[in-house]
């Protein structure tokens, strides 16, 4: 029994209520028992006609007050007896009408938590698109549209995971083929065993290595495990520090790489190594796609309260249809080109949009077309 109400809300909500229902009895015959003798009398009183201890128990009018307890004569009794008889059937009636309401009521709470409980239930065993229909707007409602919340970013959740999955078999597949092609050309005898066949192989077996490195980065972002060791840094002097790093590769592939910035301007609050990851990554992209000849600016300025940070090229621009897409994971423009490039595995924009992100930034691309460079933009917050 006690069980029974341990585990089932509808009984615990009905046993409350008829507690209330039997406590509130209790109180009315108690109140009314020890206020009706003197109610009674007094009453009595005010018509003239009190009465006393005796059988008769009627008293002649002007009896003193005082004299014995008058509540008691046989007049009293019937009418305490019909009071409580009236009592009673009010008693009743209201017990039945409460538990009526009651039962409704908990009806309707139960429903709404049972239907929520059955869709967890079936979420539990993977059903994700399944929602729950609650109608209202009380707690209750509310809670079924915080689950049906839930239920819509697990779905999400596991549409991206079956597609990552899908992405990387198809993104590791392309340079493993490569290899198993070569090795069974040289074991064949139908490649030359020369420096030129293992140099293929290795550059194959480098893409691999490089793109097992961008997942294992992409999955600590997208977890959002990302330990930022925010404190105020200065962007001028992270943009110089990176672009010393870069000067080399742009100077090889004859492309100037200059550095625009205003003097004075605010710090900001970020992680130095991840800011320079993001700004190693936009400007590593620029002088990948910015063919020889070409330059490359890289500039920042104060914007509201944050600083905007911008890689300009004059390289090979991005047509309007990729824009959007460019920050998602795995999307190349123009997938064959890049890996003739030497290019990655259009992680890196989705690795630095989730770095920007982390900081409370934003990172947007812009290109008036192909062939007329691009502009990468992202902001961080001052220091404060
Ligand atoms: P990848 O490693 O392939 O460069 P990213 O995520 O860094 O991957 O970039 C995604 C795609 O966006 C690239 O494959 C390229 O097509 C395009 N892209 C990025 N930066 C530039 C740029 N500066 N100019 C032209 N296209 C760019």
């Amino acid at each position: 029994m006690t069980a029974y109400f341990r585990n089932h809300l509808g009984a615990k909500l009905l046993a409350s209520y008829l507690a209330v229902i039997v406590v509130g009895a209790i109180v009315l015959i108690i109140a009314s028992q020890s206020i009706l003798p003197v109610a009674f009398n007094r009453h009595m009183m005010g018509t003239g006609m009190a009465f006393g201890p005796g059988p008769g128990g009627m008293m002649g009018a002007g009896a003193q007050a005082g004299s014995g307890p008058a509540a008691t004569g046989p007049l009293f009794a019937d009418y305490r007896s019909s009071f409580n008889e009236a009592l009673t059937y009010a008693g009743l009636a209201a017990a039945v009408v409460a538990l009526v309401l009651s039962l409704i009521f908990t009806r309707s709470v139960l429903a709404p938590v049972e239907a929520i409980s059955r869709v967890t239930q079936r979420i539990a065993a993977g059903r994700y698109d399944e929602r729950v229909q609650v109608g209202g707007s009380d707690e209750i409602a509310q809670l079924g549209e915080r689950f049906n919340q839930m239920a819509g970013k697990l779905d999400r959740v596991e549409s991206m995971r079956r597609q990552l999955i899908g992405d990387v078999s198809h993104e590791l597949r392309t340079p493993l083929t490569a290899i198993k092609g070569s090795m069974e050309g040289l074991i064949d005898g139908v490649l030359p065993a020369n420096a030129e066949t293992f140099q293929q192989i290795h550059a194959e077996a480098d893409r691999l290595n490089r793109l097992v490195d961008d997942l294992q980065e992409l999955s600590r972002v997208e977890a959002r495990s990302l330990e930022l060791q925010l404190r105020p840094i200065d962007v001028l002097s992270l943009m110089h520090a990176v672009v010393k790093r870069l000067g080399p590769q742009a100077a090889s592939r004859h492309i100037s790489l200059e550095l625009e910035s205003p003097a004075g301007l605010p710090r900001v609050s970020a992680d130095e190594d991840r800011a320079a990851q993001v700004l190693v990554n936009l400007i590593g992209n620029a002088l990948q796609y910015t063919p020889e000849g070409g330059k490359v600016t890289v500039a920042a300025r104060a914007m509201g309260d944050q600083v905007e940070v911008s890689v300009r090229d004059t390289g090979i621009g991005i047509p309007a249809e990729h824009l959007s897409q460019i920050f998602d994971r795995f999307y190349r423009v123009d997938k064959s080109r890049s890996r003739r490039a030497g290019g990655g595995s259009g992680i890196g924009l989705t690795i630095a949009r989730a770095i920007v992100e982390a900081h409370g930034g934003s990172i947007r691309a812009e290109s008036p077309g192909e062939g007329q460079g691009s502009n990468f933009t992202f902001t961080l917050p001052f220091a404060r």
